[in-house]
């Protein structure tokens, strides 16, 4: 049976390791969201996951990936795919009886577990740095959740949001390192079993996406056997992807810059061993590209299909063309790009 281990954060550590079984994947009939998961009867749901594949092939003809398909995760219910792991962690805060929910972030997580919460009944507090403003804080605050401003560096605001946590007995539901979190995104890769792609490119921030869907492909049979999974990174902060093309096998301290691509900027991400392993499993590869890059790809999709994404989501379309650029894509080969959040999340 597969095992899913906590990854050390103070206050997830006692969530130990999970385990589960994938679902059996019959034709197309796929089970109910997360109904194959360890989370009880009773799920806390908004309609997450099932998203839809599309081709985008007036965007990718332009860069020799004609039959490239795209996943529509900034179709959930609070406009990016954190609501998979989050309706999972939800379920399993409601279910151990948590009295309120804490989490640090200024952006897509908070979103989501502001809206889980208040489906659940239960309060929830996000911790943000002082100078966060914008699209997704008055999202935060129009579910009814508390924002909690914190000055001074990004890990104090990690902080106070395990400190909440511990002194109220509330749970600390930090998504990069928590196991129902990453477990909720194995979803992702269960939708595409019926026809697996041979490339899937994604965004890599905490690593929360690229590890739960490599644990459904481990899961339905081995990392190696069908798909590449690849991760792409802003240059400004690619922890991964230094330590990659170093070829080692742990995430170092790195020089960071600024970057437009906000939600995948995490400098020591918490899953970055496991990142690795995945990458040298699966033969896939770890890039990273500029922000004038993934604009340009945000612009040329939206022009060329009518699709908007947030710019942390065109990552993965210019990784995927620089992987096309360099031959780690060829054009006959099928390759599926997860679009993780919309576009109205940022103000033009
Ligand atoms: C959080 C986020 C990412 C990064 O996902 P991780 O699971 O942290 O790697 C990518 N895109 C968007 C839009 C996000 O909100």
């Amino acid at each position: 049976m597969p095992r899913l281990v906590a990854t050390g954060c103070p206050s997830c550590g006692d969530i130990g390791e999970i385990d589960w079984s994938p679902p059996t994947i019959d034709g197309d009939d796929l089970p109910p969201f997360l109904a194959w998961a360890p989370l009880g009867t009773d799920p806390v749901t908004l309609g997450e996951g099932r998203t839809p594949l599309v081709p985008v092939a007036r965007w990718g003809d332009r860069f020799g990936l004609s039959h490239a398909r795209a996943k529509l995760e900034y179709i959930s219910p609070t406009g990016s795919f954190k609501d998979r792991g989050t309706a999972a962690v939800v379920t399993h805060a409601r279910a151990i009886g948590a009295g309120s929910l804490s989490e640090d972030s200024s952006g897509n997580a908070g979103a989501s577990l502001a809206a889980y919460g208040a489906r659940a009944g239960i309060p929830v507090r996000v911790y943000v740095p002082e100078s966060a403003s914008g699209v997704k804080v008055a999202q935060i605050s129009a579910v009814g959740a508390e924002v909690i401003r914190v000055p001074g560096s990004r890990r104090g605001v990690t902080e106070a949001a395990i400190a909440h946590a511990r002194d109220t007995g509330g749970y600390y539901a930090g998504h990069n390192a928590n196991p129902y979190f990453t477990l909720g995104m194995a979803s992702l890769a269960f939708e595409l079993a019926p026809d697996p792609p041979d490339h899937l490119v994604m965004p890599v921030g905490g690593g929360s996406l690229f590890v739960g869907v490599a644990l459904a492909f481990a899961a339905m049979g081995g990392l190696r056997r069908v798909t590449r999974l690849h991760a792409v990174q802003p240059a400004g902060c690619a922890p991964i992807v230094a330590a990659y093309e170093r070829g080692e096998p742990v995430v170092a301290p790195i020089d960071r810059h600024a970057t437009i691509a906000s939600g995948a900027e995490i400098e020591t991400p918490p899953r970055g061993r496991q990142i690795l392993d995945v990458l040298a499993l699966s033969g896939g590869r770890a890039i990273a590209v500029t922000d004038a890059e993934l604009l340009a790809h945000r612009e040329a999709l939206a022009h060329a299909e009518g699709i908007d994404v947030e710019p942390t989501a065109a990552l993965a379309l210019a990784g995927a063309a620089r992987l096309r650029a360099r031959g780690v894509l060829v054009d006959d080969e099928s390759v599926v790009i997860v679009l993780t959040g919309a576009g109205y999340k940022v103000a033009s």
